[in-house]
């Protein structure tokens, strides 16, 4: 089945409102497993709505609106979608009633327009939705095969019709839902990781594999189509295994929600280890994005951010020859504030960063985007270096990736270490 949203209002196609109503039901849609294939927006002209709607109407089963069911003159959702599906109004006295209460509740002293009244109005084929949070219901059109859905605009009536009506309704028509698993790899850039996975993709018709880059991830979500949840992780766990085959190790996570600091907190917890970090280039990102994990506290002894050299001598002891010999952006330095991060705060783990991040300060042998990050698990030290072609935020944001991603790794190894 496959369905097609239309938001109208002209406020959208100006700018002035954020169509967030489009992405709530797409996701929800998807949910259902019930195909998206076009999304319009079309603002407050009765002309080009009823384009909209033959044109949806002509390559999808069902559209579903989202604003202008108001009572004012440019609300014309309503009798523009009937209009053009052939269907007339007559007025619902269970509406009417309803519109009278909602006026006596919240709106006391206030005389009812006679406009109001043009809300219960419902088509003659299909039936009005209650709206339980303000006066305009939605409505369902149904005509043969094709149906209408048509919703408030106010995001929190459009949300709470569409999970508590809508949702079932769709749910009869539309038998089979999409379940799906999430499997998250680091570290493994994303035409490496398509290019490992082209065959499966090739022959794949249910389950689906999508990938999704971000800065040094790769997002995999399986997705399968079936009758029930059972049904939908029997037809996944196959292709997750192939994947798990595939890309071992760089597998950080199969949960939806966790992120790369959460995994990374949960093995130093699970080690017993804490950390410290020093920071140049990144000026405390590095602990930031730690930090974002709730009670990482019992992890995270201290930060440093040591950007003059004299601060990484005194803070953390880089050698002022080190510093001398090969400069503040050198393997030998991050070496040594990596080490030393984790002395002076008394911690197993120290996880360091130094680079030019730009878009000055770039010479011939250092250029702009060239980063070192070290991190010294127990006395065992490792350096990484890296290039990086970004704007100074992107050098920065790929550093502390690219740092989560090497203590990772450090850790993964250093389980003997318990
Ligand atoms: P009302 O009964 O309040 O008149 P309505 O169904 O006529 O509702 P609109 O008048 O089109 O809806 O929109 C009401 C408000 O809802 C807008 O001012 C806007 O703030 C919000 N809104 C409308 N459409 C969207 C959308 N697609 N995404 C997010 N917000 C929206």
């Amino acid at each position: 089945m496959v369905a097609e949203i239309i938001c109208v209002g002209t406020e959208l196609l100006m700018g002035n409102t954020v169509n967030t109503n489009a992405a709530f039901l797409a996701r929800g849609l998807a949910d259902l497993g019930i195909s998206v294939y076009y999304q319009t927006v079309v603002g407050d002209n009765v002309s080009r709505l009823t384009d909209a709607v033959h044109t949806a109407l002509d390559r999808s089963d069902i559209i579903i609106t989202s604003g202008g069911l108001g009572p004012t003159e440019d609300d014309l959702t309503k009798e523009t979608v009937c209009a053009a599906m052939g269907i007339e109004l007559i007025e619902d006295p269970h509406t009417r009633q309803r519109i009278e209460e909602f006026f006596k509740r919240f709106r006391k002293g206030r005389i009812v327009t006679d406009n109001n009244w043009k809300q219960a109005m419902i088509p003659k084929e299909g039936f009005a939705i209650d709206n339980d949070n303000g006066t305009a219901p939605g409505i369902v059109c149904e005509k043969g095969e094709k149906r209408a859905i048509l919703l408030p605009g106010p995001p929190h009536e459009l949300k709470a019709m569409f999970t508590d009506k809508v949702v079932p309704y769709l749910a009869k028509l539309q038998p089979d839902r999409l379940y799906s698993r999430m499997i998250k790899i680091a570290g493994v850039g994303e035409s490496n990781v398509e290019t490992r996975i082209l065959d499966l993709i090739d022959n794949q018709t249910n389950p689906t594999i999508a990938p999704y880059a971000k800065m040094g991830e790769v997002h995999l979500r399986i997705t399968a189509k079936a009758s029930s949840e059972e049904e939908g992780m029997a037809l996944i766990e196959p292709v997750a295994a192939e994947l798990r085959k595939r890309f071992g190790k760089a597998i950080f996570t199969e949960e939806e929600s966790e992120t790369l600091e959460d995994v990374v907190i949960g093995m130093l917890r699970e080690r017993g280890f804490s950390i410290a970090t020093a920071e140049s280039c990144t000026g405390g990102l590095i602990s930031g994005r730690l930090i974002n994990v709730p009670g990482a506290s019992d992890v995270l002894n201290e930060s440093y951010v040591t950007y003059s050299n004299e601060a990484k001598e005194r803070l953390v002891g880089v050698s002022h020859e080190t510093l001398l010999a090969h400069g503040a952006v050198s393997e030998e330095t991050a070496a040594e504030m990596a080490k030393g991060a984790a002395l002076a705060a008394n911690a197993e783990v120290g996880l360091s960063a130094t680079g030019i991040a730009g878009p000055g300060g770039g010479r011939p042998d250092k250029p702009v985007g060239l980063v070192y990050i070290g991190c010294s698990v127990k006395g065992k030290t490792e350096v990484r270096r890296f290039e990086f072609r970004g704007s100074r935020e992107n050098n920065r944001s790929h550093t502390v990736q690219c740092a989560l991603i090497l203590l990772r790794d450090m850790l993964l190894f250093t389980v003997d270490c318990i």
